[in-house]
């Protein structure tokens, strides 16, 4: 079969499974309201979790960076790249989430690639959470090393697949909140398998870094964990974009003198860096803003407890309502459009068949009157 067909099939099967992606242009976003096509919406899709994206001390650190240091850092940073601020960001981000080193990457899906890709050889082993996200599992999936899926936040199913013999070396990966359920993964018990495993853990902190534990210090502080490998992403809680790996000295070595994903691209611009350590300020002093957060999603979860439709158990700001098909999660999210509330629906293969969902987010830019009026807005549609 050609390309020609091949794409021609892909896109057919596509839009006939209701599963066609269509990318809304917005023209305006401020965390709490959006507007797209001349309409102006509550938000309820963004990951930007503590609004940091409109804090007016991040844009003037990034306004302020791009002054002083340009647009971009113009080479790999193993080539002129690597700027003080990098440094700077790394050595506060190590410090701060208690490790030895920390190392940019200019998104969290290039960081698991790199680290999958680096670490994972033929004789390995991978077990991963079976929700883990899509840069995870593809990282896992192309690499030399053998891939298991364990069951959903089952530290005994993943018990079972660690009892088997290996010749090479076995990572364990899951995530801190998951991205689509927004539940949190039981982490303790995980790296206690996969310590008596003789494994190693990688954590993805996407959804948490920022928001839980103290400080913001993300689900790994939260439940006194230290994975050997922790990846924490900037453009979510952080408002940013960009992420970094947490780990020891020579792991940091090693992915500095052999990870190709790091040395053959282009270093984050520096004024991205500033922005994200003003960001990291913001979180250090944002227990007001995570409280506030946290108050919203008690609201909406004492509230939505009587819809019809299955509310994941979820402490996190992603609160999913699981409608099944992915006709009806549509149909869903258009009504609540209609009310005036903007809540993405995500279907297969980003989620399991048959569980298309709402995925809403909380954030603390939204008002108390907002959660109100998605509930209202909620309640109605259920009729
Ligand atoms: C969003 C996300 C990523 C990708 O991070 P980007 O910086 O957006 O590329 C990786 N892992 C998880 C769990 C995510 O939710």
């Amino acid at each position: 079969m050609g390309w020609s067909q091949r794409i021609d099939e892909a896109l057919t099967a596509r839009r006939a499974a209701d599963g066609w992606r269509l990318r809304r242009r917005v023209e305006h976003n401020s965390v709490r309201e959006i507007m797209l096509e001349g309409q102006r919406y509550r938000h309820f899709s963004s990951n930007d979790y503590l609004g940091l994206s409109q804090h007016p001390a991040v844009i003037a650190a990034w306004q302020q960076g791009a002054a002083e240091t340009g647009a971009g850092a113009g080479a790999s940073g193993h080539v002129t790249g690597y700027s003080r601020h990098h440094a700077q960001l790394e050595a506060e981000l190590a410090d701060w989430l208690g490790y030895s080193r920390a190392l940019l990457f200019i998104s969290g899906f290039a960081a698991n690639q790199a680290v999958i890709h680096l670490l994972a050889e033929k004789q390995d082993r991978i077990f991963a959470d079976k929700l883990a996200h899509a840069s995870l599992l593809d990282a896992a999936s192309h690499s030399p090393a053998s891939l298991r899926r364990f069951a959903h936040n089952q530290p005994e199913s993943l018990a079972k697949l660690l009892a088997t013999p290996s010749q090479g070396g076995t990572l364990v990966v899951t995530e801190g909140v998951f991205s689509m359920d927004g539940d949190s993964a039981p982490l303790t018990q995980i790296a206690a398998e996969t310590r008596r495993g003789n494994g190693w853990l990688l954590v993805d902190d996407a959804h948490g870094i920022g928001v839980s534990g103290a400080q913001g210090r993300g689900s790994c502080w939260q439940q006194q964990v230290k994975p050997e490998l922790l990846i924490v992403t900037f453009g979510k809680g952080f408002g940013v974009s960009g992420a970094a790996l947490l780990c020891d000295d020579a792991t940091a070595d090693y992915v500095e003198q052999f990870s190709r994903h790091l040395i053959y691209s282009t270093a984050m611009p520096p004024a991205q860096c500033y922005a994200l350590l003003a960001a990291l300020r913001q979180i250090q002093q944002g227990d007001a803003l995570r409280e506030k957060l946290r108050s919203h999603i008690a609201r909406f979860r004492a509230a939505a407890a009587d819809l019809p439709w299955q509310l994941v158990d979820s402490a996190s700001a992603i609160q999913p309502l699981i409608v099944g098909e992915n006709s009806a999660a549509m149909a869903l999210s258009q009504r609540l459009a209609q009310a005036g509330c903007w809540v993405s629906a995500i279907r297969p293969p980003t989620v399991p068949p048959g569980t298309a969902r709402l995925r809403i987010t909380l954030t603390a830019a939204h008002h108390t009157d907002d959660i109100d009026r998605l509930l209202e807005a909620l309640y109605d549609a259920a009729g």
